[in-house]
């Protein structure tokens, strides 16, 4: 069993990576975010009560994520692990993932901490592309997908969020500063915080991602 969480600033590849990772070890990524997409997308009463805040770039209370999380750790594929992708994103996230967790006698093995400049999240975001279907991420120029405009893996067309335009972004990353940032410190004296340099291609990052986890995986967590 293997519980993950990334952390990290929007644009600095937790989608990417966590959706590699999860297929590598085949085990659940959990994305709030992508739920709260497609509760958008099918006009659930969920999706309603966030899509203002999501496309303004603000959090949903975290009532609402804390539900959807303990709702995705109950189902039957996470009994072999997940991978958290934006979620804890405040202390109080934190606090109810950890009783969650503590319910099924379960814990966190490593929080991923992907670091990235400033001037490098704005320039991925800015030039993102989504498969609104299956959740694959592109870019423009760094990693267009094989013909333009669709999915390499199910033909769907790709498109931009809308928090992705520049005000949003603005304010994602505001949001992340004030409210999420501050979650390094509260991870760190687990011994459970692994911080990697999130800068390079999609596989040089999962190859430092991997390389820390093997380290860690026959040594041991510092904590267990
Ligand atoms: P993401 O795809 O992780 O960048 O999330 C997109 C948007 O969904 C965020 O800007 C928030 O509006 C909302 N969201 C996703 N996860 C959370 C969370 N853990 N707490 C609060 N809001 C969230």
């Amino acid at each position: 069993m293997l519980n993950l969480i990334f952390l990290g600033p929007p644009g600095a590849g937790k989608g990417t990576q966590a959706q590699r990772l999860a297929r590598r070890f085949a085990i659940p990524q959990l994305s709030t975010g992508d739920i709260l997409r497609r509760a958008v997308a099918d006009r659930m009463p969920l999706g309603k009560q966030a899509n203002a805040l999501m496309d303004a770039g603000k959090l949903v209370p975290d009532e609402v994520v804390n539900g959807i999380v303990d709702e995705a750790l109950a189902r039957p594929e996470a009994e072999r692990g997940f991978l958290l992708d934006g979620f804890p994103r405040t202390v109080a996230q934190a606090t109810a993932l950890d009783e969650m967790l503590a319910r099924r006698g379960r814990k966190i093995d490593y929080v991923l901490n992907l670091d990235v400049p400033t001037d490098v999240l704005v320039d991925r975001l800015s030039g993102r592309l989504n498969c609104p279907k299956d959740g694959s991420v592109y870019h423009l120029r760094t990693n267009p997908p094989k013909r333009p405009g669709l999915c390499d893996r199910d033909d769907t067309p790709l498109v931009q969020r809308p928090d992705d335009k520049p005000e949003a972004v603005r304010r994602r990353l505001a949001e992340y500063e004030n409210k999420t940032a501050l979650l390094t410190d509260y991870y760190k004296p687990r011994g459970v915080l692994r911080t990697i340099e999130g800068v390079g291609t999609p596989d040089e990052v999962e190859g430092r991602i991997v390389s820390s986890l093997r380290d860690n995986l026959t040594t041991g967590p510092a904590n267990p």
